[in-house]
């Protein structure tokens, strides 16, 4: 009887330490999802929160992969990162769809089912055996998932629980249309209302942090200021509102002919710059050339009965090899340079593309400075 009764209390013993033990360790794991959580909500822009789930969630749960698929059906967040200056691919076990190919809502826990999952786990995960796939829903629609993978294959089971995982999901949805807020109100400050491109504060800053990376890394950096040819006829013949439509179509025509790590902003009235960073004289008079040629080519409605034709003229300026002043100083000469060239087309009858002739000591090319 003693000795049964003795037994019985050494499994009650060791049923208690197991609770216990068990406790402790919900403890710790809430303790961290907490200390998580706030990091998540601290961060401000949209690389740091993308990067803060990556990683910091990986090293604090002692996880093989996390891995975060989102949709990005309008390229907003691709936009973002690049305007951050984070390709998408810097950002490692990010990965940007257009659509998701399941519309399952409901979290999955289980085995790796390897041929299904490869566009979600990039770069591949060898070694894993089990995987936790995390639904990002935004007021109900799924924007996304979360990812994770484990070598251990009891780490993620059908019959684990899943409200921790689900309330790390719901939190990071949440700091994500947050952040993408933060973006969106950083970009209304940035962007100029009529035309979409970027504001002249926007691009003097930018064009500083230009110039600073041409030098550091010995690279050239073109600079273009495009005009509008009597742009104020057009107000007068046909009003203002027309005078606007022109502004856009001209801005849309420019940025259809650059590549993505160009910059594109509007200076002032009908005024536009353009910065081609890793472009020597040769290819960026080209590529003015290509915008004259396109906007003159093209026929605006502006209304029914209205198709306008209009002109542009561009200075090209390039970013001088050995200049001793500070960045600010130097952006402000490559500016006024391109200005300066601009002027010149405007002397010489518009509709051309004129290049600085105080050229770049690396420059040393012999076609004529006037085009068209
Ligand atoms: P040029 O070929 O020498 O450049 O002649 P221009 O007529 O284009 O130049 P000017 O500087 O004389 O006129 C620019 C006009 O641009 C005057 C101004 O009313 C107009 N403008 C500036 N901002 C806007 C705008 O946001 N919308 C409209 N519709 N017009 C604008
Ligand atoms: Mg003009
Ligand atoms: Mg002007």
């Amino acid at each position: 009887m003693i000795n049964s009764l003795q037994e019985e209390n050494k499994l009650l013993r060791q049923k208690l330490q197991s609770l216990l033990d068990e406790a402790r360790l919900n403890e710790n794991k809430w303790r961290r999802l907490n200390l998580l959580e706030k990091q998540l909500i601290a961060t401000r822009t949209l690389p740091d929160l993308i990067q803060a789930i990556l990683q910091s969630y990986k090293s604090a749960y002692g996880i093989d992969i996390v891995t975060l698929v989102l949709t990005d059906p309008e390229y907003e967040i691709t936009r973002t990162l690049e305007r951050e200056k984070h390709g998408s691919s810097i950002l490692s076990g990010l990965v940007v769809m257009e659509k998701l190919s399941t519309n399952s809502t409901l979290p999955f826990l289980g085995s790796f089912d390897t041929e299904h999952e490869r566009a979600i786990f990039d770069p591949w995960p060898t070694g894993c055996c089990s995987m936790a796939l995390l639904p990002l829903l935004h007021r109900g629609e799924l924007i996304g998932s979360l990812n994770m993978a484990s070598s251990d294959a009891n780490r993620f089971t059908t019959d684990s629980s899943t409200d921790f995982l689900e309330r790390l999901a719901a939190i990071f949805s949440i700091c994500l249309e947050n952040t993408l807020n933060n973006e969106r109100l950083k970009l209304v400050g940035l962007t100029d209302h009529l035309t979409g491109v970027f504001n002249r504060r926007y691009f003097e800053t930018r064009c500083n942090e230009e110039v600073a990376n041409a030098r550091r890394h010995h690279r050239p950096l073109a600079c273009m200021f495009l005009d509008i040819d009597k742009f104020k006829r057009i107000n007068d013949e046909h009003g203002h509102l027309t005078g606007d439509e022109v502004l856009r179509t001209v801005a849309s025509l420019i940025q259809s002919q650059l590549r993505n790590i160009d910059v594109i902003a509007r200076y002032g009235g009908e005024e536009f710059v353009v910065l081609l960073p890793r472009t020597a004289l040769v290819q960026a008079c080209d590529i003015a050339e290509r915008i004259r040629a396109t906007v003159a080519g093209h026929l605006i409605h502006a209304a029914p009965e209205k198709c306008l034709k209009i002109t542009i003229s561009i200075g090209v300026a390039m970013l001088p090899d050995k200049l001793p002043e500070d960045d600010a100083t130097t952006s402000h000469k490559l500016l006024s340079s391109a200005d300066g060239a601009l002027y010149r087309a405007k002397e010489n009858g518009r509709n051309r593309v004129v290049y600085e002739e105080r050229k770049s000591l690396s420059d040393k090319i012999k076609s004529p400075s006037v085009m068209q």
